[in-house]
């Protein structure tokens, strides 16, 4: 299988993660993608370097106010003279009756949803950067290829329209999408990170063109806690269009590959013309975020299948963080994805 990749996301390298009022290095780091890319090669998988899109696919899934504080933000920090190492806000306004602030830590806080996705020198450039990977694997996907794996870091399914958060900044997975439905008249997007996808969820939950179906870790008990239950089902023309399956903590093989078939029928009932799945691997039983326990055999079957939808397929990647086990998951998974193709 062909996999886009580039060095270039090695520019965001963030420490700040604040878990239950205790700071700790984030889990999000480079060497995520050394291991990725070991997991690739392993495999044989052809890399590619992605082509340089610029904004256009971006300001389709984001607005321009918000790609310009990205863009501007350091360099408005760095001038204040007296902040920090990285960019964390130090409110949350929620937009309550607000105005869109001048000062850029008021626009840090307008634009970020939680503390998870702290800004350094080289965060938007890395972002850009991996929002061009998926845009090449879903344009080689339109040239022709059956399947094509984009290496995105940071991720981006926590990434709304205007706000960063956890961990994400561009949404990657909504990119690639609305590249495909350049071509596609219907574009589904199967999130399997063990996360829900919210901020998919948000840029898509009023569109009927595009389905986002999420399996993940109850939210009643985990990150992103206030979206991913199974009644949030899209609004207006998009109501009925996305679809949520929350998992009991702890959740193995057996519970998962249950949860797959029901996303599979819906979307085989939306009959899209190309796929995009969101492949955060940390539904892992060894993940150190301990949320779903799927095998490496299980990820194998996840990917067989995805693959038996038989539909054009961009497989972006969301989450999977620091364990020995994080490459021979991804491996696993497409593995499974080519075999059953
Ligand atoms: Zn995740």
């Amino acid at each position: 299988m062909k996999a886009v990749y580039t060095e270039l996301h090695r520019s965001h390298d963030p420490q700040f993660f604040l878990v239950r009022g205790v700071v700790k290095r984030t889990t999000e780091q480079p060497e995520r993608a050394d291991r990725l890319l070991a997991g690739l090669k392993a495999a044989k998988h052809h890399l590619v370097a992605p082509t340089t899109f610029g904004q256009g696919p971006r300001t389709r899934v984001h607005s321009v106010e918000y790609l310009s504080f990205l863009a501007e933000a350091w360099e408005a920090w760095s001038a204040l003279g007296d902040a920090g190492a990285e960019m964390i806000a130090n409110m949350h306004p929620v937009r309550m009756g607000g105005t869109y602030p001048a000062h850029i830590v008021g626009r840090l806080g307008w634009h970020t949803v939680d503390t998870a996705c702290p800004i350094g020198p080289g965060t938007w450039a890395a972002a850009c950067a991996a929002t061009d990977v998926a845009t090449t694997a879903a344009q080689l996907v339109m040239d022709g290829e059956a399947a094509v794996y984009a290496l995105c870091r940071p991720p981006g399914h926590h990434a709304y329209r205007d706000l960063a958060g956890g961990f994400c900044f561009l949404n990657n997975t909504a990119v690639a999408a609305a590249h495909l439905r350049l071509m596609h008249e219907r574009v589904a997007i199967l999130d399997v990170d063990v996360h829900h996808g919210n901020g998919t969820q948000g840029i898509f939950f009023e569109r009927s063109d595009v389905l986002t179906v999420s399996i993940h870790a109850d939210p009643a008990a985990y990150y992103p806690y206030v979206w991913g239950y199974a009644h949030e089902r899209g609004a207006g023309a998009g109501l009925g269009s996305n679809l949520n399956i929350p998992l009991p903590i702890g959740t193995g093989d057996a519970g998962y590959l249950e949860a797959l078939g029901r996303a599979q029928k819906t979307i085989e009932a939306f009959a899209p013309g190309a796929l995009v799945v969101a492949l955060g691997l940390d539904a892992s039983e060894h993940d150190p975020l301990a949320g779903l326990a799927v095998t490496t055999n299980g990820f194998r079957r996840i990917g067989q299948a995805i693959a038996r939808l038989g539909l054009p397929t961009v497989l972006v990647q969301e989450g999977g963080y620091l364990s020995d086990i994080l490459g021979t998951n991804l491996t696993a998974v497409l593995a499974g994805f080519e075999e059953a193709r």
